[in-house]
């Protein structure tokens, strides 16, 4: 098995250290689930990213526990569901369950859902969830400045991490430096745009390919990485798997770097949290 020791790590505000590149498994069908992710520790993934939501945690637990990667040497991550704001306690102890785990390194609120107003009573669950240790670390996905605003305002622990949509033509920029700001690592998810434009073939990314003979994703995979971003991208593909995690023998230029992030031009792909509940 290839060692991974090759992918950065970063540390968060709990002292946790986090493997900058991992691999997500949204959309990954509970019954192709298990192949998906063996396929990944084997390519050399040491950190995974799922969701109560996702319905794949059991699978995910028992690739986990097939691979015989001793467990001190992956990060795994999972999150909270919008409905179970309110009975977080009980959905963690569920959440592990079906893992199979003792414990996850980060735990997640899915998304604010700000219509049901609780996810600041979330936020003091996931606290005592971090004090027994169950969750080595604790954060927040899709939360704007004013959600973190008001974690930091009503609760004691910074979150460690924000996870938000975040891609070339979709880059956050002011609740990222908030965020960074606060100490609070961001995770860029649908990091490729999720396929859904045409990030792949615009000159800005293949001429950068071209030149470094690396392909497309690559090359936005080392500008998220480049960017300081923390990634899981997904493919069911194994050879995609070992061509997002082959990213670690170029370097962008500053003016490769610059051209993507010109990018930028307000392009959300997927939901926005003030509509999800
Ligand atoms: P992504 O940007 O990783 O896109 C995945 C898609 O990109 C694939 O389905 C495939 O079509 C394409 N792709 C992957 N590798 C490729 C390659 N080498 N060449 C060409 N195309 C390729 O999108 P994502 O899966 O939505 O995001 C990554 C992870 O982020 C998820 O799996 C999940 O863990 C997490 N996520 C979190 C939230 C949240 O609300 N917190 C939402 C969505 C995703």
């Amino acid at each position: 098995m290839p060692s991974s020791n090759i992918v950065p790590t970063v540390t968060l505000n709990s002292g946790a250290e986090i493997p900058q590149l991992g691999f997500g498994v949204f959309r990954v069908d509970a019954d192709e689930a298990r192949r998906v992710v063996t396929d990944a520790l084997e390519v050399g993934y040491r950190h995974i990213d799922t969701a109560a939501v996702y319905g794949n945690e059991q699978q995910v637990g028992e690739a986990i526990a097939a691979s015989g990667v001793p467990r001190d040497e992956l990060f795994i991550t999972t999150k909270l569901w919008n409905d179970r704001q309110q009975s977080a306690e009980a959905a963690f102890d569920e959440s592990l369950e079906r893992l199979g785990l003792d414990y996850v390194d980060l735990y997640l609120i899915h998304w604010p859902a700000p219509k049901r107003d609780t996810y600041v009573e979330a936020w003091r669950s996931l606290e005592k969830i971090a004090e027994s240790g169950r969750a080595r670390s604790i954060g927040v996905s899709n939360f704007e400045r004013e959600h973190l605003q008001r974690l930091f305002d009503e609760t004691s622990i910074v979150p460690a991490v924000d996870q938000i949509e975040l891609h070339p033509a979709f880059q956050q920029r002011d609740v990222t430096s908030f965020a960074r700001e606060h100490g609070i690592n961001i995770e860029a998810w649908g990091p490729l745009g999720q396929g859904k434009y045409n990030l792949l073939e615009l000159p800005e990314v293949t001429s950068a390919a071209e030149a470094h003979g690396k392909t497309a994703a690559q090359v936005v995979i080392r500008w998220h990485l480049q960017s300081g971003n923390i990634i899981f991208p997904k493919s069911t593909h194994r050879e995609r798997m070992a061509e997002n995690f082959d990213v670690f023998d170029f370097e962008l230029s500053r003016a490769e770097l610059d051209a993507i992030t010109a990018l930028e031009r307000g392009g959300r792909v997927a939901s926005s949290p003030a509509d999800v509940n």
